[in-house]
């Protein structure tokens, strides 16, 4: 199955000169949904992870769907706002402004083997600040996982101490 041909692509949005990828059409296919989720349980099933950490919203999809089938803990990394317990929290750049991600600072333990996922890296401000929220409470982060990279913003670059993985790339 081609993962790409159930990506719907929406030309000017949110903004003009922006292609959206909108993962909705390949979340609600149900081959597609599970080949997704599949192939990073394939990818980390043997590397004894404690837990897998999502990215507000779309990274709660697919990284609850990798921790139940791996038997381990998820977290959820949040817009400001949303979590109701004492957290620890980074600012990151957008394209107009800023916007700041929040973590429960007892969300993961010091030495825990953590795998960051998200649908789709872009520009990379996004995981760039997640990962900091993520060592800051210690863990060991072993890669950030996307069911899709557009390469060509180099998002990488914003983690260049930390693997990435991606399962699908448009150009
Ligand atoms: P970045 O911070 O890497 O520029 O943007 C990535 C974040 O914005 C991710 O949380 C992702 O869900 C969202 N995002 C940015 N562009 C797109 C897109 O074209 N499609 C989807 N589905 N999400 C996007």
């Amino acid at each position: 199955m081609d993962l790409k041909q159930n990506i719907r692509s929406i030309p000017d949005w949110p903004i003009k000169g922006v292609v959206f990828r909108d993962l909705t059409t390949l979340m609600q296919n149900p081959e597609a949904f599970r080949l997704s989720c599949d192939i990073l349980y394939d990818r980390y099933k043997d590397k004894n992870l404690d837990k897998m950490v999502g990215i507000d919203a779309r990274g709660f999809v697919f990284g609850a769907v990798v921790a139940y089938r791996l038997g381990i803990g998820f977290v959820p990394v949040r817009k400001k706002g949303k979590l109701p317990h004492k957290t620890i929290q980074q600012s990151y750049t957008l394209e107009y402004g800023e916007d700041t991600l929040e973590m429960h600072e007892d969300a993961v333990s010091p030495g825990e083997k953590v795998v960051i996922v998200d649908d789709l890296i872009a520009t990379g401000g996004t995981v760039g600040a997640t990962v900091k929220l993520v060592k800051q409470l210690g863990a060991d982060l072993l890669e950030c996982a996307f069911v899709v990279e557009l390469p060509d913003l180099k998002g990488r670059d914003q983690i260049p101490d930390c693997p990435v993985f991606s399962i699908t790339e448009f150009q």
